[in-house]
């Protein structure tokens, strides 16, 4: 105990000596930008459930993807909707979508440019997640080993790799995560290996230091009523590990005091502040 207090002081006067220019801005801890990657009505809500839960029902989702600062170095997790939706409503099965700004003119807005950004997190390899990637040909790729693999080797539907292309060719730096991965290597950004959505699903953990922690839910859930009632979507990989990772999410969330935030839920997203404004 007195050796830590003691290193917290030393650390202090340390900071305090630093004339403030030299100061590494990652000191400050993460900054996070929520950003509009689109808009998706759900007409059968049912997909969401392997277990008839949700019956004869509809819900507006949004697409949200994140912008995370690390001292000079970016974090774009997800990508949202594709380019081709742009302003326009594309019909797919029990989806209906929109896209109403591309991540680009977002990013421009508070002066960042897409060779700015470092990494690129994906969450899970669906198309609303992967939809803008290859706008980001210059970003090492992270995303779940297990995903990875699937993409690499050809093995999901057709179309799934597409947005892939530029790092399964080796055109770009792909770095495919196994197990937990933290992002800046001080434990304030954490990929949180969370399968059975697919196999290598992730969430992330974005610890701030003006508020509580923020838990991105990748699509560990894809709006609130699914916590309480445990929806397990039916195109899931794996029911055994979701459960299993749904249960790993919210222990997290409780041990640190951390706000989840369902991606897909848009009263969760509402609760980051609106765009331009970010927290940290
Ligand atoms: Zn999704």
């Amino acid at each position: 105990m007195l050796k830590r207090i003691f290193g917290a002081a030393l650390g202090s006067l340390a900071l305090a000596l630093t004339p403030a220019a030299a100061q590494d801005t990652s000191a400050a801890g993460p900054e996070i930008w929520r950003l509009d990657c689109g808009e998706i009505l759900v007409t059968n809500l049912n997909v969401f459930s392997d277990s008839y839960l949700y019956e004869g029902r509809q819900k507006r989702l949004v697409d949200s993807c994140y912008l995370i600062r690390h001292g000079d170095r970016y974090l774009l997790w997800d990508t949202g909707l594709a380019p081709r939706m742009l302003g326009q409503t594309v019909e797919q099965g029990v989806f209906r979508m929109t896209l109403r700004e591309r991540i680009g003119p977002q990013l421009a807005r508070i002066n960042v440019r897409p060779e700015q950004i470092n990494f690129v997190g994906i969450s899970h390899f669906h198309f609303d997640h992967t939809g803008q990637l290859a706008d980001f040909p210059g970003a090492t790729l992270l995303i779940g080993a297990e995903d990875w693999e699937v993409l690499r080797s050809g093995q999901g539907p057709e179309g799934l790799a597409t947005p892939f292309r530029h790092w399964i060719d080796g055109g770009g730096t792909a770095e495919p995560v196994a197990r937990d991965h933290d992002v800046f290597g001080d434990g304030s950004v954490v990929m949180l290996d969370m399968p059975g959505h697919t196999p290598g699903h992730h969430a992330l953990l974005v610890r701030l230091r003006g508020r509580a922690p923020v838990l991105l839910s990748g699509d560990q859930f894809h709006f609130t009523e699914q916590v309480r009632n445990n929806g397990v979507p039916s195109f899931n990989t794996d029911r055994a590990d979701t459960l299993a990772s749904s249960d790993r999410l919210l222990s997290i969330a409780r041990s640190l005091n951390a706000e989840l935030i369902i991606q897909h839920e848009a009263n969760d997203v509402a609760r980051l502040p609106a765009f331009p404004e970010s927290a940290r």
